[in-house]
């Protein structure tokens, strides 16, 4: 299959799902080992870079036309209807193969908050253009001046008879020129407290006065863009929810990401790069090293524990709690502690540039991948104040 000849719309094609959650988690996970085994193309496996959607896209198309792209919706909107339990596994066995992360905002972002939040038309319009991959969603919360203290965001839609009138500017927008839809959150009153004027919009992304402008990331790779609205004009049937309540939707699903955020699979697989980099590197017998890698597997150990607290949380429907910080602290600073680790021992191999077949020792690659973890999805220091007030009961 070539790239040129998958392109959608791609048109779902199988049998109903069984019921994957009343299975045994190992038997679901053979299966899951299965269909991947079976069904992933000819496309990388053990990227740090996220593909662009042209390469992709052949990944997107299976999903699509198997019915395994939307893994948490309900089995009557298209999804496979998993429960969290069920989506680690999933998401664990993706990890573990390499697959490459396909455009998820619209599955994993967009859909939920439509299934909750959205109108019928909304639903049957945007939840089947998702599956089908004619829409390719971007994700426009961010600003500059507005990133951590998000309500204070600048971006304005004003009404017009029909139709909102957006001007301002997105920034750190992931993919957002392979994108041909985008969310926004615009400021809708000014007139009362910030976090009670904002709205939740959809905006075509080819709407006359939307300009897209691609950043570069540390690695050279076109990963951000900057998005520009300029008397955007939209129709009033493209907000969801209520006029000026984008806020509390916005907030509602951050519990469940920061979960998943807090997965220790990152860690884990940069762990077992850096004992292959120490044996390689003969440093793996020596006794220093030997007492911080113990170290470093020691808290992977605890995250472990700690992830498992949250999930059982998801699996018994019990609420995530503001703790949930905690969790992504720990992950995302592991995370860096060990990549820094993989420089200090990789000597020669630290600068590797990556190839398909070395791509799991590309120490300079994961030291930078490392490095935007304890920012996006809440900063540390923003995650730590959250857990003080809200766990800690420590005063602002
Ligand atoms: C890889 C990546 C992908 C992203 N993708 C998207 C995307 O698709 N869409 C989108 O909308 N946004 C995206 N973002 C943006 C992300 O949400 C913001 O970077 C994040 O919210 C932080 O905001 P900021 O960059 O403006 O930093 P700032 O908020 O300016 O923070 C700068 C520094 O100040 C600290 N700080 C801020 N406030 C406080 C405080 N009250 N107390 C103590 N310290 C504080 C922060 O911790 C940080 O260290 C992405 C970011 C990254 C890194």
């Amino acid at each position: 299959m070539t790239q040129t000849d998958v392109q959608p719309p791609f048109r779902a094609d199988h049998a109903p799902h069984p019921d994957y959650n009343a299975m045994p988690d190992a038997e679901f996970r053979a299966v899951v080992r299965h269909f991947i085994e079976t069904h992933y193309p000819d496309i990388p496996r053990h990227l740090l870079r996220r593909l662009r959607w042209q390469e992709v896209c052949p990944w997107y198309a299976v999903l699509a036309r198997t019915g395994w792209l939307a893994p948490t919706w309900p089995q009557a909107l298209g999804g496979m209807g998993l429960n969290a339990g069920k989506h680690l596994i999933l998401i664990e066995e993706y990890e573990r193969f390499g697959c490459a992360r396909m455009h998820d905002i619209g599955t994993v972002m967009l859909g939920p908050l439509l299934i909750q939040f959205g109108t019928q038309a909304q639903q049957d319009h945007y939840l089947t253009r998702i599956l089908s991959g004619e829409d390719i969603w971007a994700q426009g919360y961010s600003e500059p001046g507005a990133g951590s203290d998000l309500a204070a965001l600048r971006t304005e839609a004003l009404r017009d008879g029909d139709h909102w009138v957006l001007n301002g500017q997105k920034t750190w927008i992931t993919l957002g020129a392979d994108a041909n839809m985008i969310f926004v959150l615009a400021r809708t009153d000014k007139s009362v407290r910030k976090q009670a004027g904002i709205s939740f919009l959809l905006v075509p992304m080819e709407a006359p006065g939307v300009t897209v402008r691609e950043i570069e990331n540390l690695e050279g790779h076109a990963e951000f863009c900057e998005v520009f609205f300029d008397n955007v004009r939209i129709p009033i049937g493209n907000i969801v929810g209520e006029v000026n309540g984008g806020w509390a939707m916005a907030k509602a699903l951050l519990g469940h990401e920061r979960v998943f955020i807090g997965a220790p699979r990152l860690s884990a697989s940069a762990l077992a790069r850096l004992e292959e980099i120490a044996r390689r590197e003969g440093v793996w017998s020596d006794p220093v090293f030997r007492d911080r890698f113990t170290q470093l597997e020691m808290d992977l150990a605890d995250l472990s524990d700690l992830f498992e607290t949250y999930v059982e949380r998801l699996r018994t429907g019990a609420p995530i709690g503001a703790d949930v910080g905690l969790l992504k602290i720990c992950q995302s600073e592991l995370y860096q502690r060990i990549s820094e680790e993989m420089l200090q021992v990789a000597g020669s191999l630290g600068g590797a540039q990556l190839t398909d077949a070395t791509a799991r020792l590309d120490t300079a690659g994961t030291w930078l991948a490392a490095r935007p973890t304890t920012i996006f999805g809440g900063s540390t220091e923003v995650m730590r104040n959250v857990v003080a007030r809200a766990s800690l009961d420590l005063p602002k």
